[in-house]
């Protein structure tokens, strides 16, 4: 549509599109709305559809992940959950521990994060693990920990999701859902998410290529979830000094390829506490949107995930080292 085209413009030819056979899928954005027509495309009479009201474009999209492509909406798209923008000028910041543990160990994580600037919690009360000897997390109990900690220092939260039957569970709780690295290719999983109305972050997968990954958010938007969020999270390569491969190279790529909101994990990325500052900065400077970062008031304690964990100490220092480099490519980080 042509900028600022009024809602009724896009609603008409969104009717006109269905009566005629084809699948409509309007993205909103700011400016410009965007309606992604699925469908197939000798049936569709372009000349008719150029001369609609408020018709900016007709265009082909080439990529396989059509509604997650730059191509169908050159705009990057921005979240906004209760006001923390995720997407925008500000970087998003989400820290606190692998798993929730206890009450006290989420107050006193996530008044420390929000103290250094995080707006939002992480913490995961459904665990993935790799062995089934090992802890999984506190689930129910876990998620309300946990919105009591975010609640009481007024943030947002963030958590996984592991299995399609929690999901009225998790919904009553948080904010965001997570849909973890080994559920990046759980294609039932993420038809079910496709059809909630609250933002999904996608983690890519151990081995996923960026077209797999896309392709994984493609069935969250074309099931009719708008509000997707990309995390880059490291993949396995040969190297196995560290616990994965952050790549730098697909968090430039993956922005040039589409226009939903990227997000950086350097803590399973890397899997060491040291670089987990090296890794944020650097991805901050290849244009992430974002950050989820581990932090634990006592890394050696944890019940999961400790090496990689950062105190909450180191975590206010990242956040004051990142506000120069964020700079650097215009954009800017909350130091509260
Ligand atoms: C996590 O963020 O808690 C997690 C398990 O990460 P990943 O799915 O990327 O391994
Ligand atoms: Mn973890």
């Amino acid at each position: 549509m042509k900028r600022y085209a009024p809602r009724e413009h896009a609603d008409h030819i969104i009717t006109e599109l269905q009566k005629q056979g084809f699948e409509p899928v309007p993205l909103y954005g700011v400016e410009r709305t965007v309606i992604a027509v699925i469908g197939d495309e000798r049936k569709l009479d372009i000349g008719h559809l150029r001369a609609m009201p408020s018709v900016g474009q007709v265009m082909p999209v080439l990529q396989p992940y059509k509604l997650a492509s730059r191509e169908s909406k050159p705009e990057a798209t921005i979240i906004d959950v209760k006001g923390v923008k995720i997407g925008g000028e500000e970087i998003a910041i989400m820290a606190g521990p692998c798993s929730v543990e206890s009450q006290e160990q989420m107050d006193v994580t996530a008044r420390a994060v929000s103290k250094a600037g995080a707006k939002i919690l992480r913490g995961g009360a459904y665990k993935p693990r790799t062995g089934p000897y090992s802890f999984e997390g506190h689930k129910e109990e876990g998620l309300k920990m946990m919105r009591k900690a975010a609640d009481a220092n007024n943030m947002i939260m963030i958590t996984e999701i592991m299995d399609a039957r929690h999901i009225d569970t998790v919904m009553k709780y948080t904010d965001i859902l997570q849909i973890g690295a080994r559920n990046m290719q759980n294609f039932t999983l993420l038809r079910e998410l496709s059809k909630i109305r609250k933002p999904v972050m996608l983690k890519r997968g151990l081995c996923a290529t960026m077209k797999e990954f896309l392709l994984a958010a493609e069935y969250l938007l074309s099931g009719g979830n708008g509000e997707v969020i990309l995390c880059e999270r490291g993949i396995r390569t040969y190297e196995d000094d560290m616990r994965n491969t952050l790549s730098i190279g697909a968090v430039a790529r993956i922005k040039e390829l589409s226009h939903l909101p990227l997000i950086v994990d350097p803590s399973h990325a890397t899997g060491i506490a040291s670089l987990v500052k090296p890794a944020s900065l650097a991805s901050i400077a290849a244009g992430a949107d974002g950050l989820i970062i581990e932090v634990h008031p006592n890394p050696e304690e944890a019940l999961s995930d400790g090496d990689q964990s950062i105190t909450p100490e180191e975590f206010s220092d990242l956040i004051l080292k990142m506000g120069p480099v964020a700079a650097a490519v215009g954009r800017t980080v909350n130091t509260n």
